[in-house]
């Protein structure tokens, strides 16, 4: 199979498993533990923590263990929310929906929430936030880099917005986090997830920054200083920060080489086939390429590049049953031709520039068959 779904999540890193197999085996303490075995997983944990903590430059009491990006932005906007009791939301419309159904509930709550529109590249500008806060508002959220498009956010600028009126500033890096230098800096709040970086599933970080008062989502035990009750995946929370480490290496030359094999993929599909549209624009992250082609449902040009070993997303979700077009492509002002015929293509570490040959003509092949050009049969 060619994996072009990196986005989605990434296969587990084979040191990642070695780091983790200890904590899955015979280290298999609680760490609220008193005793030797609980004590190894408590201090397995601290070094996790400092770890990851030293790499995004912020204090290891800023650091939560939560289980995934789900999770780190429903806490930081509905804690940080109800911390504070009441006010003025602002969130990305470009969100992913972890962000956007949580603003929405506190909405149901008395909360009055504002998306902020991006511009046609899928940009959200700091002067669009600058123009939308208000005296009243306690929470601003505009991710790092959409996990969509690819479209890496200006989240230096919108951090020193929101700082100069007093906002809380959540920035969703989940899927921005594997290939950019994120520091906490800039920020009030962030999330990550271990399995957007060849780290295990159900497993995220939470950073928020000191002074900030956060209500808990998950009551129970006093771990994570009280903010998430219940025993810690300490093998996963281990994996994470063995996976952080290893991405945060090597950074400039796996970008490098991840680009390219993408570059090469979308100049092809631009220039070989026909009404192809690049969704997304201004700087993009190295491993995204979000594709329209004119005349193709994305849901069928998934199912034909799927039969035929290769593995993408289209970026409708599907609720209740019915397929919604895109939100982020849609905000974008696309038409919804272009929405409905998008597929996003993701690249990773594993892929090489084979793949991404043997991938193009599979997808030549299936655009023209559906478009009704061509007569190989799709699957064959
Ligand atoms: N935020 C973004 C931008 C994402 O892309 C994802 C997952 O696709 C999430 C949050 C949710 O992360 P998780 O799967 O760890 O809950």
């Amino acid at each position: 199979m060619i994996y072009l779904d990196n986005a989605a999540t990434t296969r587990l890193d084979d040191e990642v498993l070695a780091a983790m197999l200890p904590y899955l085996k015979n280290e298999y303490g609680n760490s609220q533990s008193q005793h030797a075995l609980g004590r190894a997983a408590a201090e397995a944990l601290v070094c996790a923590r400092d770890e990851m903590a030293a790499r995004l430059g912020c204090d290891s009491g800023e650091l939560y263990f939560v289980s995934g990006g789900t999770e780190a932005g429903n806490s930081a906007l509905k804690g940080v929310c109800l911390a504070r009791g009441k006010g003025h939301i602002l969130v990305s419309a470009i969100e992913h929906p972890s962000v956007i159904q949580s603003a929405k509930d506190m909405g149901k709550l008395g909360f009055e929430v504002e998306f902020i529109m991006p511009d046609s590249r899928g940009v959200i500008l700091p002067e669009s936030v600058r123009r939308a806060i208000r005296d009243d508002t306690v929470f601003c959220a505009v991710m790092a880099a959409n996990n969509e498009t690819g479209v890496i956010q200006p989240v230096r600028e919108i951090g020193e917005i929101c700082k100069s009126r007093g906002v809380f500033y959540y920035a969703d890096c989940v899927q921005a986090v594997c290939t950019q230098e994120i520091k906490a800096d800039f920020c009030d709040g962030l999330g990550i997830s271990a399995h957007k970086f060849y780290g295990p599933k159900g497993a995220g970080a939470l950073y928020i920054k000191s002074g900030n008062g956060i209500s808990p989502l998950i009551s129970g035990g006093r771990q994570e200083k009280g903010l998430r009750g219940g025993t810690v995946n300490v093998a996963a929370v281990v994996g994470m920060a063995a996976a952080f480490k290893k991405i945060c290496q090597n950074k400039a030359v796996y970008n490098q080489s991840v680009a390219q094999i993408r570059d090469y993929f979308v100049n092809r599909a631009l220039t070989e086939i026909e009404g192809t549209h690049l969704n997304g624009g201004g700087e993009v992250l190295p491993t995204h390429a979000n594709l329209s082609f004119d005349g193709c449902a994305g849901e069928i040009l998934l199912v034909a590049l799927d039969l035929n070993g290769v593995a993408v997303s289209t970026g409708s979700a599907c609720s209740a049953g019915a397929t919604e077009p895109s939100h982020v492509l849609t905000a974008m002002g696309l038409p919804v031709e272009r929405v409905r015929s998008a597929v996003r293509f993701s690249f990773g570490r594993h892929n090489v520039i084979k793949e991404a040959e043997a991938a193009f003509e599979i997808l030549k092949t299936a655009v023209n068959k559906i478009r009704g050009k061509c007569a190989l049969p799709i699957g064959n």
